[in-house]
């Protein structure tokens, strides 16, 4: 399927004023998030684009970058990290109400030195010795984060980050340099034993999200392989990954701009990060075009631990007015990311005229229950209004603090109905 990008649409649409029939004729990937149909004055109707924060490399107690002594290159920061690390990823949720995703690196919480079985995951192989790193540290930051559920999500990132063959790695731990992926019985080990990491440390279920690590990532099976690494994951029960399409594989086989659907595991275009990940602490500024804030952990710590929180407060002020644009919102977890996501891409805004018409055609061809829930809606309004359907239920309709009459309607889909009609009254 073809990809019809923002900036395409535009060029082809705006100054027209018969937005109705050109969104009814338009291809069915078109994207519809946007208001272009301006014929109606009084009123714009937005699927506000998601934002889902994903923090790399996290999970690692050393902070040193051992590259050139073929150790991974992990955070890279001039101290150890410390359980306020993680308290300060739960911070940043608590404060903005999200999950911001820890894409988390396990080797480090190995406290029984289980690894020396698995000796492609990390620069010791079969010595491998974690003893230096079982201490006190892991239960406090493993509590921080039980006790933080709503506002912490572990993502997989990685046993070791790397992949070691006699005693030196190459690039990365699922694929490599030339995109393709591990051999699958390494995968599934791979994966069996981060499960086994996990349960160690009591973190909780496998996740259901995935960053691939240094970002070596095929779509799709790669060359010589008869499956993807989407599938193996799907098999450990994850459904998306966050990745960046610039240095994916086979990017053309995505069939959206912003994500595809590889084997059933939605695939998210991650952009490119603002900084450096060695950027300690950043000052976060760009403007987001796309639907990921990415950043690497040091990115929003401080040299001082006790000062995380300064750190931490940029990020807050950065991100928190992406709520209050029409056209945009900060997604609450990664599977409400997934939906919206979705909704923006496909769903269709085809009046923005009494009643207001969304179809959900397109939506629904994507596989699995992607889409097929809850959604956003933001509308501009020059009046205040109320809103009510018989099609689709309005779970909660809030006017945006700061803004004078724009609505955000959260909606809940019901089953089979492939369009909602919405009215609203003054
Ligand atoms: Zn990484």
């Amino acid at each position: 399927m073809a990809k019809i990008s923002r900036r395409k649409f535009v060029k082809q649409f705006i100054g027209t004023s018969s937005g109705i029939a050109l969104l009814g004729s338009t291809a069915p990937l078109m994207s519809s998030g946007n208001s272009l149909n301006t014929y109606s004055n009084s009123l714009k109707v937005f699927i506000p684009m998601p934002v889902q924060v994903v923090i790399d490399d996290v999970g690692w107690w050393s902070g040193t970058d051992g590259s050139k002594k073929q150790e991974p290159y992990r955070t890279g920061i001039s101290r150890n990290h410390v359980p306020a690390d993680y308290q300060a990823i739960a911070d940043l949720g608590k404060a903005l109400n999200i999950k911001p995703q820890a894409a988390f690196i396990l080797c480090e919480w190995d406290r029984d030195n289980i690894l020396r079985k698995l000796p492609t995951s990390t620069w010791m192989g079969e010595k491998w010795d974690n003893s230096k790193w079982v201490g006190p540290w892991l239960e406090a930051a493993a509590d921080i984060i039980r006790c933080s559920r709503d506002y912490f999500e572990l993502t997989v990132h990685g046993i070791g980050h790397e992949y070691w063959e006699g005693g030196t790695f190459t690039r990365a731990e699922w694929t490599d340099s030339s995109g393709q992926m591990r051999p699958s019985d390494q995968v599934k080990l791979h994966l069996e034993y981060y499960n086994k990491l996990l349960n160690q440390n009591n973190l909780g279920p496998f996740p259901r999200s995935f960053v691939p690590a240094a970002f070596r990532h095929s779509f799709g099976p790669s060359e010589g392989r008869k499956v993807s690494l989407a599938e193996l994951l799907k098999e450990h029960g994850i459904t998306y990954i966050n990745t960046p399409f610039s240095s994916m594989y086979n990017k053309e086989r995505a069939q959206y701009e912003h994500f595809g659907s590889d084997a059933g595991v939605i695939t998210v275009d991650r952009g490119n990060d603002e900084f450096p990940w060695l950027t300690f602490p950043a000052n976060p500024m760009a403007e987001l075009k796309g639907p990921t804030c990415g950043l690497h952990w040091p990115n929003m710590l401080h040299p001082h631990p006790e000062q995380n929180p300064e750190a931490v407060t940029r990020w807050v002020n950065y991100l928190k007015p992406y709520n209050e644009k029409p056209d945009m919102m900060l997604a609450p977890n990664s599977v409400d990311f997934q939906n919206q996501l979705a909704h923006h891409t496909l769903t269709r805004i085809n009046q923005e005229t009494q009643p207001i018409e969304l179809d959900f055609t397109e939506t629904d061809k994507l596989p699995g229950s992607v889409g097929k829930e809850e959604l956003t809606l933001k509308i501009l309004s020059d009046k205040p209004l109320q809103f009510r359907s018989e099609s689709i239920e309005i779970k909660k309709q809030s006017l945006l603090e700061g803004n004078e009459f724009l609505y955000v309607l959260n909606l809940k889909r019901k089953a089979h109905q492939l369009k909602a009609l919405i009215s609203f009254k003054e």
